[in-house]
């Protein structure tokens, strides 16, 4: 391209050419990567100091050249101006509007750059924004994420770059995990539009003494001191508006007015003549609260709105309130919902039309929209009860992140686990994309692909990553949890997987950096295989080996962690909690003298029980004919991919074989996904879980339990019925036996 002035030199021959003008020192405590402050926006010496000290180091890092800071130059000197100096220089911000003032400028003439943004965090952004011009990137938090160009020679062509974040609030926030520059480099920020769970804030269980009426009601009539609160009692929306109000002046500007944790909803009679009976919430079947609880937030936030007109008040559409209301009237312009959808399948994009609760979602969002102002979204970017395979959520964000910014999106809030070798695409996606939800998400993820594993690798792991996508879209199952993504890795596909990251770490060989990210990633189809291998010797009913490697995965992970590829904390602890504690208890319940004499098959004969007649029918009996009962597999494959529906009670009935001669003999169950009843021979047997009895002789969910049978079985074929309530829905939506169920003999 021509240009009427060459361009400027920052760096020539390892020297710095430039200096930097800004107002701050930079190394005013800038609270740079790790310190997790709420920032003001006032504090504009804080968000210059960072934006100068990042400007320093990033091209140190390129160059080796160290640029100095002053706190004035001429305006012939050739220099980088940031921020109030960049204006002062000339550098306009005013025409950028948007709600959040968080516009930046970037503006380089040939002779000088000048800099800014309108707050202390878009100062900082217009830095990193500038070092993109440069070809530098923060694709993951840490130094193995950081892509820069190395070279003794540094200039920039003219620039005129405005920008502003599509949406209000970016909040990508996991579990410890901080990544404060990395989080502003690729788009966090905005005001802070709080939602958290928040009642309690608000209401003391104190006040029980003085106002028992303001608290929720049981089921038994009584009142009870907690979180939860009687909504309809108009003294109780005043005395809550007012602490409201009480809170936005020590200092909250947007406080949420979330609802409590659980489902202690109000019994009162005037509660509940607010919900209607006929309006369910899909995802539980029971009644939706949906109405009282938006009509009295609703009413809350009239009330704050006549002190504090500024303030937007968030609150959860979540558990049973996550339907629309309708009131019938337009809600309070101050009061923002935030769809949480936490019992959603999350393999699918909204509006799958395959995927039945994100169909569904786009209904309720749209009846949202009706009702209210604006809105939020809470977006899971893992599974639930994760077992830490790799997953990429790119056509779910291509697709979703316009979709909610052409409904009026505000507030975006990101639940990520910073689990990078499993997740590292699609977190930085989904926050580039918060930033800017029209943007190109293919060109996002070429810029990546070729920039990250480096022009040789780039097509073998962006066929890596793109073939998970795809195999994700495909699965039929919904699920909350990676119980659904088990049927992607068959043996077949994490062959090619490994094929593909295999030719990746040839291709990236010969530069250790990107030979160390194909590395990071092919650790994540480690997990993918290891959970396999324990899949298979579990069905085999070898838990020494089961557990040894799912011991070695555990070690190997928080190596990872140890280098920040993966989570301190969630590289494992849902592994731990959801699949080391079954592995163990189902090792020290096989190891001698015990032994396990068989694993039951994966194919079972199932029933639904919709309006729980099966025990009064006898489906636990010898003598019932099942054999027009519906085939489905327990552990390989889930039950909504067999098209079964998992929320009701299942009857499960197998076969067994029991020798001549035998000790003591024992079922086991792995697990299984509702509260399980256990018949042999059609004789009831008590469950026990660490050897105790447990309550109402029911299983509890998705815990290792046994039966002794030793008294109810016969040598020869022996009938299994189990009877699984699952009619209380979990955020994993699977529902029945999920894991093997093995026979165990042992001297007793
Ligand atoms: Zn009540
Ligand atoms: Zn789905």
């Amino acid at each position: 391209m021509a240009e009427s002035l060459p361009a400027l030199d920052l760096v020539k021959d390892g020297k710095p050419v430039v200096v930097i003008v800004c107002d701050a020192n930079p190394t005013y405590p800038s609270g740079g990567a790790g310190k997790k402050r709420e920032r003001n926006a006032e504090d504009a010496n804080r968000g210059e100091a960072q934006a100068a000290s990042v400007l320093v180091e990033w091209i140190k890092k390129m160059t080796g050249a160290e640029v100095p800071v002053v706190s004035q130059a001429t305006e012939a000197q050739a220099a980088i101006w940031v921020g109030r100096a960049a204006i002062r220089a000339g550098l306009r911000l005013d025409d950028l509007e948007n709600p959040s003032r968080e516009g930046l400028r970037i503006v380089s003439d040939g002779r000088r750059v000048l800099l800014a943004g309108q707050n202390d965090t878009a100062t900082v952004k217009a830095a990193c924004r500038f070092l993109e011009e440069l070809g530098c990137r923060y694709f993951m938090d840490g130094p193995l994420g950081e892509v820069y160009p190395r070279t003794r020679h540094l200039s920039v062509d003219r620039l005129a770059i405005a920008e502003k974040p599509g949406l209000r609030m970016r909040n990508p926030k996991g579990p410890s995990w901080s990544g404060e520059l990395w989080k502003i480099w690729n788009g966090a920020g905005g005001e802070a539009f709080n939602h958290a769970h928040a009642w309690g804030r608000y209401v003391q269980t104190e006040l029980f003494h003085e106002h028992p009426e303001y608290f929720a009601m049981d089921a038994q009539g009584q009142r009870k001191p907690g979180q939860w609160l009687c909504t309809s009692n108009p003294e109780l929306r005043r005395y809550f508006a007012r602490r409201v109000i009480e809170v936005i002046r020590a200092g909250t500007r947007h406080p949420s007015i979330s609802p409590p944790d659980g489902r202690g909803y109000c019994q009162c009679p005037a509660c509940r003549a607010q919900d209607d009976p006929h309006i369910l919430e899909p995802s539980s079947g029971t009644v939706s609260v949906s109405k009282r609880y938006t009509d009295f937030l609703d009413a809350v936030a009239r009330l704050v709105a006549r002190e504090c007109p500024d303030s937007v008040l968030s609150f959860y559409c979540y558990a049973d309130y996550t339907q629309p209301p309708a009131l019938g009237r337009k809600l309070s312009p101050n009061l923002c919902p935030v769809i949480a959808p936490i019992r959603y399948c999350r393999l699918h994009p909204i509006g799958d039309p395959g995927c039945p609760g994100r169909l569904q979602q786009v209904e309720m969002i749209e009846g949202w929209r009706q009702e209210a102002e604006r809105f939020g979204y809470y977006n899971y970017m893992y599974n639930l009860a994760d077992g830490t395979l790799p997953f990429f959520k790119f056509t779910a964000c291509q697709k979703e992140f316009p979709y909610l910014a052409s409904r009026g999106l505000e507030v975006m809030t990101l639940e990520v686990l910073s689990n990078w070798h499993v997740y590292g695409p699609h977190i930085y996606l989904g926050l580039r994309l918060a930033y800017a939800p029209d943007a190109d998400a293919e060109a996002i993820m070429e810029d990546y692909w070729q920039k990250f594993y480096g022009p040789n690798a780039a097509p073998f792991m962006k066929a890596y990553w793109m073939s998970l996508d795809a195999a994700t879209l495909r699965l039929k199952t919904h699920a909350g949890g990676f119980y659904g993504l088990r049927e992607i890795y068959t043996p077949e596909f994490l062959h090619a997987c490994g094929e593909r990251l295999r030719q990746a770490a040839q291709a990236a060989q010969s530069d250790l950096v990107l030979a160390e990210r194909v590395a990071l990633h092919t650790e994540g189809w480690k997990n993918a295989v290891a959970m396999r291998e324990i899949e298979e010797a579990t069905a085999q009913g070898d838990f020494t080996r089961a557990q040894s490697v799912y011991e070695r995965m555990i070690e190997r992970l928080r190596t990872l962690a140890a280098k920040r590829w993966a989570n301190a904390e969630y590289a494992t602890a849902y592994l731990e909690r959801f699949l080391g504690k079954t592995l163990q208890a189902a090792a020290r319940a096989t190891q001698p003298p015990s032994r396990v004499l068989q694993v039951l098959p994966d194919t079972w004969r199932v029933s639904d029980d919709e309006h729980d007649q099966g025990t009064a029918k006898g489906w636990y009996a010898e003598s019932l004919d099942d054999s027009q009962w519906q085939v489905v597999s327990a552990y390989t494959r889930t039950l909504s991919s067999q098209g079964h529906n998992a929320t009701t009670i299942l009857w499960y009935r197998n076969n067994f074989a029991v020798p001549e001669k035998h000790e003591g003999l024992f079922l086991a169950f792995l697990e299984a996904d509702g509260l399980a009843e256990v018949y042999v021979n059609g004789r009831k047997l008590e469950p026990t879980v660490d050897g105790r009895k447990t309550a109402d002789s029911l299983a509890p969910k998705r815990v290792f339990f046994e039966v002794d049978a030793t008294m109810a079985v016969k040598p020869g074929n022996n009938l299994l019925a189990v009877r699984v309530d699952n009619r209380k829905i979990t955020e994993l939506f699977l529902g029945g036996i999920l894991r093997p169920v093995i026979l165990i003999e042992r001297p007793v």
